[in-house]
């Protein structure tokens, strides 16, 4: 006798082993000008970010999270941490999980902030960021029970510009992630990321700079929060023309056009004789040939 399961419990019994981990990084950077204008904007995007990841945790059991504070200097995780938190008490009507997240992002957070040196660098370490989290996931994989699924993403929430200077680090993250199958979004609150909108196109994450920050937590309810197989049959802000420039490798500044190694595919804006990356040296072009005029017969 053939029993018929309806499709919405096989999918169920299917999706029972699934785990989704989101890595949400967060710049925390007091030098991004966001931040340089006016510091209480932070104290915002926390809270916003805090709610977003619980809502995530709230969606199924199974669930995991991870959030990263990243720095000029370095970046680090700052939920979940390696400490015991018996100093953490429920508060009435919230379930423990929530509070705990709350608590010890907000306290670890804390300490990002006041170990930072009194220098303020504009720059954030966010390709840096973005390698830690490939390799906390690379090892979750690794240690995963057999037979479970793990769908990872990275959210990359940052004020900051994008730096140039870090294009080759960039772009070595991107096509790790895109390799372990980790989707890449990223959540401009401020300006217009050329090179992280890049990333999220080449890993198939969305892109998107939010029109105003006071919406932040909507804006990243609606768009980030569900799963990347589901994005498809939802209505999401229609993608932007990506800007596909690359940076050359003398002076890291976005070009259209520019001369490529023909050795080691090194970038460069103008012709050199000899490639700075990996020393082969080049003919210099030829000039073009001088027909020689042809008389008029008379
Ligand atoms: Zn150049
Ligand atoms: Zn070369």
């Amino acid at each position: 006798m053939n029993i018929v399961l309806p499709e919405e419990s096989q999918q169920d019994a299917s999706s029972a082993e699934e785990t989704s981990l989101l890595v949400i990084i967060l710049d925390s950077n007091p030098g991004q000008k966001m931040l340089r204008e006016s510091p209480h904007v932070l104290t915002h995007c926390v809270d916003s970010v805090i709610v977003f990841a619980n809502t995530h945790l709230m969606q199924k059991v199974q669930n995991k999270l991870a959030i990263m504070a990243c720095h000029s200097k370095s970046s680090q995780f700052i939920y979940p941490d390696q400490g015991k938190h018996g100093d953490i008490r429920q508060v009435d009507g919230q379930y423990e999980a929530f509070t705990a997240v709350e608590k010890i992002t907000k306290k670890n957070l804390a300490k990002v902030l006041t170990s930072d040196g009194s220098a303020v660098i504009t720059e954030s370490l966010l390709a840096g960021a973005i390698a830690m989290a490939l390799c906390y996931i690379a090892r979750l994989q690794r240690t995963k029970p057999p037979g479970a699924k793990l769908n990872c993403r990275i959210l990359v929430v940052t004020g900051s510009s994008c730096s140039t200077s870090q294009y080759m680090n960039y772009m070595n993250v991107f096509f790790t992630a895109q390799k372990q199958n980790v989707v890449i979004d990223v959540c401009a609150l401020d300006q217009h990321l050329n090179l992280l909108q890049q990333g999220c196109d080449i890993t198939n994450g969305l892109y998107l700079k939010v029109p105003q920050l006071q919406g932040l937590l909507q804006y990243m309810m609606w768009v980030f929060l569900p799963e990347p197989p589901i994005r498809e049959k939802l209505v999401l802000p229609p993608p932007l023309k990506v800007d596909y420039r690359a940076a050359c490798f003398c002076h890291r500044q976005l070009i259209d056009i520019g001369y490529v190694c023909s050795v080691c595919l090194s970038i460069f804006c103008k012709f050199s004789p000899i490639c700075t990356t990996c020393h082969t040296v080049f003919k210099m072009p030829a000039l073009p040939a001088v027909k020689p005029k042809k008389r008029k017969k008379m």
